[in-house]
C-alpha cells in the first residue's frame, strides 16, 4: 500500500476514534447530570399531600398529570396528541373516600362489642357506597358461582341482607390453560356484583390493601380487612380461618357457612360516575430522517390509590417508576448525542382502576404499532440494589443494550426472564401492550432493601432507595440512547 494511503487511513481511524471518544465524553456528561437527589425530589413531589394519592379520575391525579406535563415541556419533550397537548383522555369514574368510616364487631353471645381500628385492622372500600350496613357475617370463600366449573360458593347459603366475608382471587393457583376458565371470576367487579345480585348488604374483603379496581354499587358498603380480623370472626365456629381458606383452594371445593358474628360497617364517600382521566404522553423526535419513523416507548403508571381514610402516597407504586422515566426523558432531551429514533414517554392513568390508560393507548396509539421497536414498562422501580427485566431473555436484541450499559457503567445485579404465557388476568400496563402485539420488557428493581408497603399509607418517599432510582434513570438513558441509535435492529 502506498504510504499516502496509509497516512489517510491512519488519519481516518484517528478521527473515528477521536469522534467516538468525544461522543462518549458527551454521553457521560449527561449521564453524570442524573442525580439521586433529583429522583427523590420527583418521587416526593408526586407522593405529596397536594396530589391526594393520585387517584385516577380525581382532581389530585389531574394536578399530578399537569405537573408531569409541565416538567416534560420545560425539558423540551414535545406533546404528541392531535390537539397539541400532552393529555390522552378516557372515561374514569372515581369515588372520593371522605373519612376512614368504621368497622364494629357487634356484641354477641360469646363476644363483647369491639371497634376495629383504621388503618391497623381495616381499610374502607375505595368504591364503597356511603352509609351504614349491619348484619350476620357469612363466609362465602371466593364468592364465585361457576356452574361450568362445577363450583359455587353460594350453593348452600343464603346471603340476603347479610355481610359476606370473602377472599380475593380464585381457588385455582397453577398458571396453566385451566386457569383461563377461572379468569372471568378473578375480577373484583364480578365478585362484588355476584354478592350484590344475591342480596348481600355489604362485604368484608380479606385483603388489606387499598384498591380502586372494584365496583361502586348503590347501597353496597364494604371494607378491606386483614387476616387477624378474619380469624377473630371465625372464633367459636370450630374452624380456623387460614386452614379453611387453604382447604377450599387445595380441594377446589366450596365451604360457605354462617359465622356466629354480627358486624356493622360505615362509610362516607362521594361517587363521581362521569369523571375522566388521562395518560400524559410526550416525545423526543428522532434525529435521523429515516430512523425517526421508528419509535421506542417508555411507560409507567402515574396514578395510585388515592386517600381512602388517609393519604396513600404511592411512592414505590409508582411514583418511583414515573420519576425514573421523567429523569430519563430530561437526560435524553438534553443529551448532546441525539437519539436517531423517536422516543415516546407515556405516564399512564387508570392503572389501579383496571389498566384503563394502557387499554386506551393500545386502542388509540399515537405512533403506528408496526413502527414501534419495543415498549419498556416500569412499575415499582425504586427499592433495591439490582434490576430485573421481565421478558428480556426473549428479546436479547433489546436486552443487550441494557446489559452492556450496566456492565460498563453501573455494575448492578441485572437479571432477565423469558416471556411466559399468563393464563390469568393481565396485571400490568405492559401486559396490555403485550396483548396488543407489542414487544414488551418490564423493568423493576430487585434485591429489596426496605420494607414494601403495598397500597398502604406507609408507601411514602422514606420507603424508596434513591440510589437505585438514579441508576434506573441512568440505565434508561444509556440503553435507550444506544437502542435508538442501533443500525443493526429495526422493526422488521
Ligand atoms: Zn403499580
Amino acid at each position: 500500500m502506498h504510504s499516502k494511503y496509509l497516512v489517510s487511513l491512519f488519519l481516518c481511524l484517528f478521527f473515528i476514534r477521536a469522534n467516538s471518544q468525544d461522543q462518549e465524553k458527551a454521553i457521560l456528561t449527561t449521564f453524570h447530570s442524573i442525580s439521586s437527589h433529583d429522583l427523590l425530589n420527583y418521587a416526593a413531589e408526586l407522593s405529596s399531600e397536594k396530589y391526594k394519592g393520585r387517584l385516577s379520575g380525581s382532581p389530585g391525579y389531574a394536578a399530578a398529570a399537569s405537573w408531569v406535563a409541565s416538567q416534560l415541556k420545560q425539558a423540551g419533550v414535545k406533546p404528541c396528541l392531535a390537539d397539541g397537548s400532552f393529555f390522552q383522555w378516557f372515561p374514569n369514574a372515581y369515588c372520593d373516600v371522605l373519612t376512614p368510616g368504621s368497622l364494629t364487631l357487634l356484641a354477641g353471645k360469646d363476644n363483647p362489642e369491639k371497634e376495629y381500628k383504621f388503618p391497623d385492622d381495616y381499610y374502607p372500600g375505595s368504591n364503597s357506597a356511603s352509609g351504614t350496613v349491619s348484619g350476620d357475617v357469612v363466609y362465602v370463600g371466593f364468592g364465585i358461582s361457576a356452574p361450568e366449573l362445577n363450583y359455587d360458593d353460594y350453593s348452600n347459603i343464603n346471603v340476603k341482607g347479610k355481610i359476606v366475608l370473602m377472599e380475593t382471587g380464585v381457588p385455582y393457583k397453577s398458571n396453566d390453560s385451566a386457569l383461563q376458565k377461572w379468569e372471568p371470576y378473578s375480577y373484583h367487579r364480578y365478585k362484588f356484583q355476584r354478592a350484590r345480585e344475591l342480596g348481600a348488604a355489604g362485604l368484608l374483603y380479606v385483603s388489606k390493601i387499598a384498591n380502586p379496581n372494584t365496583s361502586y354499587l348503590e347501597g353496597f358498603v364494604y371494607a378491606h380487612i386483614g387476616e387477624p380480623v378474619a380469624e377473630e370472626l371465625f372464633a367459636g365456629t370450630g374452624q380456623k380461618y387460614a386452614e379453611t381458606r387453604a382447604a377450599i383452594a387445595k380441594n377446589i371445593k366450596p365451604n360457605s357457612f354462617l359465622l356466629n358474628k354480627k358486624v356493622k360497617i360505615s362509610a362516607s364517600t362521594n361517587y363521581f360516575p362521569d369523571s375522566r382521566s388521562c395518560n400524559v404522553i410526550g416525545m423526543i423526535e428522532g434525529s435521523d430522517p429515516i430512523l425517526k419513523n421508528e419509535a421506542i416507548i417508555i411507560g409507567g403508571h402515574l396514578d395510585a390509590v388515592g386517600s381512602p381514610g388517609c393519604l396513600f402516597p404511592g411512592a414505590l407504586d409508582n411514583a418511583s417508576g414515573s420519576a425514573d422515566i421523567l429523569a430519563a426523558a430530561k437526560a435524553l432531551a438534553s443529551s448532546e448525542v441525539k437519539p436517531a429514533r423517536t422516543i415516546v414517554f407515556v405516564f399512564f392513568g387508570g392503572e389501579e382502576c383496571g389498566l384503563y390508560g394502557s387499554e386506551k393507548y393500545v386502542k388509540s396509539p399515537i405512533w403506528p404499532k408496526e413502527k414501534v421497536i419495543c415498549m419498556i414498562n416500569l412499575d415499582m422501580v425504586g427499592n433495591g440494589t439490582g434490576f430485573h427485566l421481565g421478558n428480556g431473555k426473549t428479546f436479547p436484541e433489546v436486552l443487550n443494550h441494557f446489559s452492556e450499559a450496566n456492565d460498563k457503567y453501573l455494575h448492578r445485579d441485572l437479571k432477565a426472564s423469558e416471556v411466559h404465557v399468563n393464563y390469568g388476568r393481565p396485571r400490568t400496563d405492559g401486559a396490555i401492550f403485550e396483548k396488543g402485539g407489542y414487544k414488551v420488557l418490564e423493568l423493576s428493581t430487585s434485591g429489596t432493601v426496605k420494607p414494601v408497603y403495598y397500597h398502604a399509607p406507609l408507601d411514602n418517599a422514606d420507603a424508596l432507595t434513591p440510589e437505585i432510582m438514579e441508576d434506573a434513570a441512568k440505565l434508561l438513558y444509556l440503553s435507550i440512547l444506544d437502542l435508538a441509535n442501533d443500525q443493526g435492529i429495526g422493526v422488521k
